[in-house]
């Protein structure tokens, strides 16, 4: 398994290489489309995903040439390293060969919602300029799938967490927060919107209906979801309350955190992974906040000591 960074003195490495123990680094940059060539020349793989993004939806306000850059023409980059290296062109469709392609859609895509639950067929209508990256990107996915027969799936997947998630995300957030009131590092946690609603799952189950999307045989895209909203309020009462707080005592609302356009509700559909896949998630809710509330407490408790 090789992983892309871009290079020069990356702090991340490290902590990739300390996770996953037999992972081989390599060097590419999604604004590069040479290097994004080379780099698949290099490792010559069966399977590409792209999992990179400037992904922190605010950051995209305030840097939203860049990312359109990376998070939507990024994905055009490195499919098109994919269809050079492969030789593939309109005239010439793949082999039987050729290189398997994950783009790494968005919930983001939907925003707005037209419907709920969202499935495959619901319209998009992005929020934020990385939801429109990401619907740029999740179009030119399906359009080289169709103009090049390439194997090229996109995987609309919701919001997935665990102990591993940015602290800018509101989950990891609201752990640490929990965390440090708890040890007593903190006396209050400052949030935003309280009534926006999210499908929250588990990264490590979506992990894997990544894979599962890329061993199937005919290139298709899927939903990924747990079929169930909940409100950053109740993740906030939930996260409290697994370390015996009371949340009202502590979250301190912060229009700093509100955003130019929000995302109300997102509620997945995940029946056709579930029917064609055979994909289910296996960690819930309450294990999910419950784990990220105990690593964090693990995490802030143990560097405390002496
Ligand atoms: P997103 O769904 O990809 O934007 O993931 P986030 O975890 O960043 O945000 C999820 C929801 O939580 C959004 O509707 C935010 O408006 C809401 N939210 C409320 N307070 C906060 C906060 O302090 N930080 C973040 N990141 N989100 C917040």
């Amino acid at each position: 398994m090789w992983g892309l960074v871009r290079g020069q003195a990356n702090p991340h490495v490290s902590r990739l290489r300390k996770h996953i123990g037999d992972v081989r680094i390599t060097t590419g940059d999604l604004l590069d489309q040479g290097s994004l060539i080379s780099a698949v020349e290099r490792v010559q793989p069966d399977e590409v995903y792209n999992l990179g993004a400037i992904s922190y939806v605010p950051m995209s306000w305030q840097q939203a040439e860049l990312t359109a850059e990376v998070t939507g023409m990024g994905v055009l980059r490195t499919l098109e390293a994919i269809r050079v290296v492969s030789g593939v062109s309109a005239s010439r469709t793949p082999g039987r060969e050729q290189i398997r392609f994950y783009q790494a859609s968005s919930s983001e895509m939907f925003g707005m919602v037209r419907e709920t639950p969202q499935n495959e067929k619901t319209p998009f209508h992005p929020r934020s300029p990385y939801g429109v990256a990401k619907t740029y990107g999740h179009y030119i996915t399906q359009n080289y799938r169709e103009s090049y027969g390439m194997f090229a799936v996109s995987g609309i997947l919701f919001n997935h967490e665990s102990p591993r998630r940015g602290a800018e995300f509101v989950t990891r957030k609201v752990s640490l927060g929990v965390a440090r009131i708890k040890l007593g590092l903190a006396a209050e946690l400052r949030l935003g919107n309280l009534d926006a609603r999210r499908d929250w799952g588990f990264a490590g189950d979506y992990a894997r209906a990544m894979r599962m999307m890329l061993a199937q045989e005919s290139p298709e895209d899927y939903v990924i979801g747990t079929g169930r909203t909940r409100s950053v309020r109740d993740l906030v009462e939930f996260a409290f309350r697994t370390a015996g707080l009371d949340w009202e005592r502590y979250v301190v609302l912060d229009g700093k955190y509100t955003r130019p356009a929000e995302v109300d509700l997102l509620c997945a559909d995940p029946k056709k992974a579930r029917e064609q896949l055979g994909w289910e998630p296996e960690v819930g809710f309450e294990e999910l906040v419950t784990m990220m509330v105990e690593s964090d407490l693990r995490l802030l408790g143990g560097s405390r000591r002496p």
